[in-house]
């Protein structure tokens, strides 16, 4: 039996076999933030409103509705020129400290994913290297009590998952799963970076609105990945 692959079988990359994700992918997962965002808007501004400036879900809110109206306007036709897209609006559409930092995420993240599709081992790279921008830009470390303590957990569930060749949907579930337990973790953490440092032990008790919407767009990567499946 041959196997080579008849070249018209390379004309279309397909949304989602179990390993790849393609630019529809990219788009419905920013959607699903977006809808997200929209969602938890309260939410994330209540936990903001204890330890912050009471702003979060306003912010992200804002940001990714810029987002959905830039990603109608313009028409990405990578993986990586979608999450550019996401990351350049985030950053020009959101004051607070999380528009950077989501920004320089998903600029990174985009910029290291130039093909027309991604497989699980390079979207591993991508989000850890979206990671890294974040603690280039914020210097905060884990157990800070900012989205790092449930990005850097959510990364390395990704990874582990990829390494050991798991689809896209099993990395990307287990990613929202320990995205989540590192957002409950940071409940008693006391907060050493962006506002909530400033009150100091009084920031304990309460969770950290940064690493809830970074469980948002992990538990949005999940959901989207097992709709395509
Ligand atoms: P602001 O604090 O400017 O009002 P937001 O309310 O939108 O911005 O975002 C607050 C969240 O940003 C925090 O809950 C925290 O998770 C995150 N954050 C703040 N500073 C940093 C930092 N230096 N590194 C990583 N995340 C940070
Ligand atoms: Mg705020």
């Amino acid at each position: 039996m041959s196997t080579t692959t008849p070249d018209h079988e390379h004309d279309r990359v397909p949304t989602m076999n179990g390993d790849t994700v393609d630019t529809d992918l990219a788009r419905a997962w920013v959607q699903a933030i977006a809808a997200a965002m929209d969602q938890h808007k309260d939410h994330l501004t209540q936990l903001d409103s204890a330890i912050g400036d009471a702003d979060h879900g306003i912010n992200m809110h804002r940001g990714f509705s810029a987002v959905t109206a830039a990603l109608a306007a313009a028409d990405p036709d990578t993986v990586g020129a979608v999450l550019v897209k996401v990351g350049t609006t985030l950053i020009s559409s959101v004051g607070g400290a999380s528009g950077p930092l989501y920004g320089s995420a998903f600029r990174t993240m985009g910029k290291a994913l130039q093909a027309p599709a991604a497989d699980v081992p390079q979207f591993a790279a991508a989000l850890a290297a979206g990671l890294q921008s974040v603690q280039k830009l914020g210097a905060a470390a884990p157990g800070d009590k900012t989205m790092i303590d449930a990005y850097a957990p959510a990364v390395d569930a990704f990874r582990q998952r990829a390494e050991s060749g798991e689809g896209f949907a099993a990395a990307a579930l287990a990613a929202a799963d320990a995205a989540e337990e590192g957002m409950r973790a940071t409940t008693p953490m006391q907060a050493r970076k962006g506002r909530a440092s400033y009150l100091g032990s009084r920031s304990i008790g309460h969770q950290d609105p940064g690493a809830t919407s970074t469980a948002l767009i992990f538990r949005a990567l999940a959901e989207t990945a097992e709709a395509a499946r």
